[in-house]
């Protein structure tokens, strides 16, 4: 039976290793730290990493991604500095669903472009974790 076009693949979906895209974003609001993520980080983390907005906390976003995003010039990988604790928000966005690969569509340019400012010599934001 043929398959339907709808069900083929339109891209190779990365490992997450070598994507990042999700973790990319502007607006203050895009990943929620509830309580129950907040309590399983270090007050250190939180001051670092999250900023609270009008009563509710969020991970803190600099230059376009967020803050516990690491890039690695050398490899082009990504890594998440907190991925054990990462926010359940985090958590829910499965690789290779739609969703994850409406975030590729969207916002692989940012992920290069970031990438290319390091490789110049613009570190980019860092934790202090
Ligand atoms: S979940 Fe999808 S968009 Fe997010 S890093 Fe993994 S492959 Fe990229
Ligand atoms: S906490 Fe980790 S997984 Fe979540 S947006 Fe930040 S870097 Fe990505």
């Amino acid at each position: 039976m043929p398959t339907s076009p709808r069900r083929l693949p339109i891209f190779r979906v990365p490992e997450c290793t070598d994507c990042g895209a999700c973790c990319f974003n502007t607006h203050l609001d895009y990943v929620r730290v509830f309580a129950c993520d907040a309590a399983l980080l270090a007050a250190e983390q939180l001051d670092a990493l999250t900023v609270v907005h009008d009563g509710l906390r969020y991970m803190r976003f600099v230059d376009g991604r967020c803050i516990a995003l690491s890039l690695d010039a050398a490899t082009g990988r990504v890594g998440c500095r907190i991925y054990p604790v990462r926010p359940d928000v985090c958590r829910s966005l499965v690789r290779g669903t739609g969703e994850c690969r409406s975030q590729i569509e969207a916002k692989w340019s940012r992920r290069e472009e970031a990438f290319a400012r390091l490789r110049a010599g613009d570190p980019g934001p860092e934790p202090e974790s």
